[in-house]
């Protein structure tokens, strides 16, 4: 399969399409135009296939515009609604929809189900229908089903799970150079394809772990559930150092110098967020419980989870008393930084929970803030740290930005109202903090 066929715009034929413009879809099917493939982008939301053919991106991921334009313009790339010529005009076809967590928190596969739907009306000659969403063991066989039902001709076809494992924040570099790349499949033409599509991957010895549909939907939520339970056990660590007086901070670079341990996901924090640890936890746990099995330890790191907010909240309280009437600086928005992502934010719970209490709130994020308002509109925006910290009681540091690091504290410090730093990300030293006579909590410290 080369690139470079003809085509004119939406009837042109492409070597794949992407259902799903996010955060997922959005940057699979830009790395794929830009490994030579043609690909259509396709999405139901108007608004945004109307933006991307603009030149503009709905989401803020670093390099991800440029990229954009560059495969645009090389005619390589096309948006579209059209779901229909999409899948006809595609050999393998990728589903990026979301998998956002159900009301009994199992994975809500209502999106997956209507897109099997329209490829399987849709289908026109053999295709590779792959699953690059977080979808629980079973669904490559439930996708078969509802495509099978849905074929007005009877043509064959194969499913293949190939989980996504990038992050928010460095997605195309996840892309570029990911750890491994994982396909589930059971046809062989299937696996050759797949191969043939992450060539340049191949080529650089990117591991490839090729393996059954089921194991591949297994190790996307085993990864994410064994991250997020590190993720916990580090807050939970920092917890006890607070009672014994330890610092958290050096505990985890002591145990993260172990090869075995790895110094990632080991900074505590205000718990994880974001729109895949708490959903993707709370489905493998589900899906646990489906086949008569407690899974203890990631119910365990949830429970961890959910009580940070509240771990947080004591401290704002033992620093600042009731918090009614008082003015509080939020510094970063975002779940994580380099992204624009609210979803499941601790930011967010907090602010409400501080709302509630009569608190007012004023914050700053680089990317995050256009989200936040529809959320949270009543909140001050401000344009940078220093307005932020302007009369306010109390200055809380949420998320990490790299341009939170290096403030200049000695004007936060004449800013502030009240010179109280709650460092829920341990950026600042403590000691340095109190030299400038500013009152400083960090976690776990
Ligand atoms: P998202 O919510 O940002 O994007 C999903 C997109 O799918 C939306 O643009 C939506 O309009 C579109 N969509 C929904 N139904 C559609 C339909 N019937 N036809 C066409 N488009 C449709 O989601 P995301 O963050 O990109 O996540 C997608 C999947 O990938 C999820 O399963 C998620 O768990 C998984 N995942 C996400 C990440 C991440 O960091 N965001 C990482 C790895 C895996």
């Amino acid at each position: 399969m080369g690139p470079g066929r003809h085509f004119c715009k939406e009837d042109k034929s492409v070597n794949i399409c992407v259902v799903g413009t996010g955060y997922v879809g959005l940057v699979t099917g830009v790395c794929f135009a830009e490994f030579g493939l043609n690909v259509a982008a396709i999405d139901n939301d108007k608004t945004k296939i109307d933006l991307l053919k603009k030149g503009e991106v709905p989401i803020y991921e670093p390099g991800l515009k440029e990229k954009i334009a560059a495969n645009v313009a090389a005619d390589r790339l096309i948006f579209t609604t059209n779901i229909k010529k999409g899948v006809a005009n595609s050999l393998v076809v990728f589903i990026a929809v979301g998998t956002p967590q159900g009301k009994d928190g199992r994975a809500d596969l209502s999106y997956i189900d209507e897109v099997a739907k329209s490829i399987g009306e849709n289908m026109n000659g053999y295709k590779v229908i792959v699953t690059k969403s977080t979808v629980p063991v079973g669904t490559g066989e439930r996708i078969k089903k509802i495509v099978e039902e849905h074929q007005k001709e009877k043509v064959n076809f194969d499913v293949v799970s190939n989980p996504e494992f990038l992050r928010e924040g460095a997605a195309i570099e996840d892309f570029m150079r990911p750890d491994r790349v994982v396909i589930g499949a059971s046809s062989s033409q299937a696996i050759a394809i797949m191969k043939d599509l992450y060539r340049p991957l191949y080529l650089r010895d990117t591991p490839f772990v090729i393996t059954s549909i089921k194991n591949a939907e297994m190790i996307k939520y085993a990864s994410n559930a064994f991250l997020a339970t590190k993720i916990s056990f580090i807050n939970e660590v920092a917890n006890i150092c607070e009672r014994v007086g330890a610092d958290v901070q050096m505990v985890a670079t002591g145990m993260g110098l172990d090869d075995r341990i790895g110094p990632y996901f080991l900074h505590a924090g205000p718990g994880y967020g974001g729109s895949c640890f708490p959903k993707d936890t709370e489905a493998f746990v589900r899906i646990a419980d489906e086949h008569g099995y407690s899974f203890e330890i990631v119910k365990s790191a949830i429970n961890v989870n959910n009580r940070r907010i509240e771990d947080v909240m004591k401290k704002i309280a033992r620093d600042l008393g009731a918090v009614e009437g008082k003015t509080i600086g939020f510094l970063g928005l975002a779940f994580k930084p380099d992204t624009d992502d609210i979803r499941e934010a601790p930011s967010i719970k907090i602010i409400k929970k501080l709302l509630k209490q009569g608190a007012k709130i004023k914050a700053f994020d680089p990317s995050a803030m256009e989200n936040t308002r529809k959320e949270l509109p009543k909140i001050t925006y401000c344009k940078d740290a220093y307005e932020v910290a302007d009369g306010a009681d109390a200055l809380v540091i949420c998320t990490e930005w790299t341009l939170f690091r290096n403030l200049d504290l000695g004007k936060i410090k004449k800013a502030l109202k009240v010179p109280v730093l709650i460092d829920l990300k341990n950026i600042y030293d403590k000691e340095k903090m109190n030299q400038l006579g500013i009152k400083y909590t960090g976690i776990g410290r």
